[in-house]
């Protein structure tokens, strides 16, 4: 693979008439072999015949997690299981797994398609690629790892954790391309500097970040810590893993979407009408060659937006913005609806605070409570008298940060500052949210 892809660069028409081709095989094909779908198609008074255009897709029905879930462990699987060749799942906040199945043929296109990912992103055959995602059921790992193999770079399968040893691989191996959660690179980037290395100077060039939302603000942070250019990858295990859309680093401005293998449709999820093209919404995707486990209008609870608009980098495909929120990370506070990536890039915006966060939430009475626990800089905690968090000078910077939340994300919060590595790090994905309004339930995103 030595450039982009020709699908990359078809027409609209050219597109459209590749997926209906395959999305007619895909519903065929769970039609015939998945209960599930028939009962579902059946119930809506469908069968497989009725797709007969793209715009048809619309009167097929929703698939959601629970529905995964339900059919726990392979009851939506529409290959013989002597075809499966892989199974990954994801744990979940709430009880079982929900687990996915790869023929080899599913393997190979995924590993096409995180191949032309990471050549979008500034990839190429002979590099060296760090791949800091987690190994495991987990997609990110073995995702990456084929589709770096697949583009021909010399991988290595370095897994979250142990950042001591990240960063002494780093400095030996000198990859030019890194994959990690953006959280997780940044932890590995302020270690480094605390060992007395100067992160700029490392050989890394490109970074390709996901499986977490994260901010604009956060993108200039990693980029001027580490002197490289870090780009969105988006996927989820559902609807295939990491690779479903990238970032290309000719703009970093959106992430193409893989159309000659997912179809995306943006909903309004209260109503489930499509919402227009640049407006945020649910992703939904069709999945259009898996065999496996394909997918019908899965509906993924992320908020985003698509562009059909052509890319400077000479590619039409249709891109995505990068996921806002999800909807279960939604935060409701006092009635205001916001997202911790939202509260996130004000926080970037001060020169006195670092990216570590957490915002914990409680509950009085009837009301929702969130406190916003944020560290200060190294710089700024020195120069305080006594190193003291209630002296009024920090104390002015408590009711900026009040003020500046008020005003921007329109939600009130209590802030309490943090002295510098007090909230713990993310060697994976990072914990933003601490739920203490009921002992049971604890989200960890
Ligand atoms: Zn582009």
């Amino acid at each position: 693979m030595s450039t982009f892809v020709q699908e990359e660069t078809w027409g609209q028409s050219e597109m459209a008439e590749l997926q209906f081709m395959r999305l007619k095989e895909t519903v065929n094909r769970v039609y015939q072999n998945v209960p599930f779908y028939r009962h579902a198609f059946e119930s809506e008074g469908i069968t497989s015949d009725d797709v007969r255009s793209l715009a048809d897709l619309q009167r097929l029905p929703f698939t959601k997690k629970h529905h995964l879930r339900d059919n726990y462990p392979f009851d939506l699987i529409a290959t013989p299981m002597d075809e499966v060749v892989r199974i990954h799942g994801s744990s979940g906040t709430s009880g079982k797994p929900t687990v996915v199945a790869y023929t080899k043929k599913d393997i190979e296109h995924w590993s096409d398609i995180v191949a032309r990912a990471i050549y979008m992103a500034g990839g190429r055959r002979g590099d060296l690629l760090h791949n800091a995602y987690g190994y495991g059921l987990f997609t990110g790992g073995l995702g990456l790892h084929h589709g770096s193999e697949r583009l021909g770079c010399a991988t290595i399968p370095m897994s979250g954790g142990n950042t001591a040893r990240q960063i002494t691989l780093i400095q030996d191996f000198k990859p030019r391309v890194i994959s990690a959660t953006p959280s997780y690179l940044m932890n590995i980037g302020e270690t480094m500097k605390e060992m007395g290395m100067d992160p700029t100077e490392s050989s890394l060039k490109y970074a390709i970040l996901g499986a977490e939302p994260w901010s604009e603000e956060m993108r200039a942070a990693i980029e001027a810590l580490f002197d490289l250019k870090a780009m969105d990858i988006y996927g989820l295990s559902e609807v295939m893993g990491p690779g479903i859309a990238m970032e290309c680093v000719d703009c970093q401005d959106g992430l193409h979407i893989a159309e000659d293998h997912f179809i995306v449709e943006v909903i309004d999820p209260e109503t489930l009408l499509p919402v227009p093209d640049g407006d945020d919404g649910e992703l939904v995707f069709t999945s259009l060659t898996k065999e496996a486990l394909p997918i019908i209008r899965y509906r993924t609870g992320d908020i985003a937006s698509i562009t059909r608009e052509p890319c400077r980098c000479g590619r039409t495909t249709t891109k995505m913005s990068r996921v806002k929120g999800r909807i279960d990370d939604m935060l409701i506070i006092r009635g205001v609806n916001v997202f911790p990536s939202e509260i996130e890039r004000y926080i970037l915006q001060m020169d006195e605070l670092v990216c570590h966060y957490q915002i914990h939430l409680h509950k009085k009475g009837v009301m929702d409570l969130a406190e916003l626990h944020v560290e200060v800089c190294e710089s700024f905690f020195d120069a305080l008298p006594d190193k003291d968090l209630t002296h009024p000078i920090a104390e002015d910077l408590v009711k900026r940060i009040q003020r500046t939340l008020k005003m921007q994300a329109l939600v009130s919060m209590d802030v309490f500052l943090k002295k510098p590595n007090s909230i713990p790090r993310s060697e994976g994905k990072a914990k933003r949210i601490v739920d203490h309004r009921s002992p049971t339930l604890s989200v960890s995103k």
